[in-house]
């Protein structure tokens, strides 16, 4: 079974979404496993990060803790 990756519009988690590829067909809505909200999307591709944005300091963790900008290179 696929998975797919959304990200939420209200606190820009991004989660996971297990589906059938009929699920997905009939049109999924999921809901934001943090704050609930259904006004998500799915990311599409596999490099989502958002480059060259000003001040950017969403979830993305991967590169530590946000200490401003420039900490992905
Ligand atoms: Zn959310």
């Amino acid at each position: 079974m696929p998975l797919y990756d959304f990200i939420c519009d209200q606190c820009q988690q991004v989660f996971e979404v297990r589906a059938t590829i009929q699920e997905k067909a009939d049109g999924l809505e999921p809901e934001c496993p943090v704050c609930h909200s259904k006004q998500v999307h799915q990311i599409i591709s596999a490099g989502f990060m958002l480059r060259g944005g000003g001040n950017q300091t969403s979830a993305f963790s991967s590169c530590g803790p946000s200490l401003g900008s420039g900490c992905c290179g």
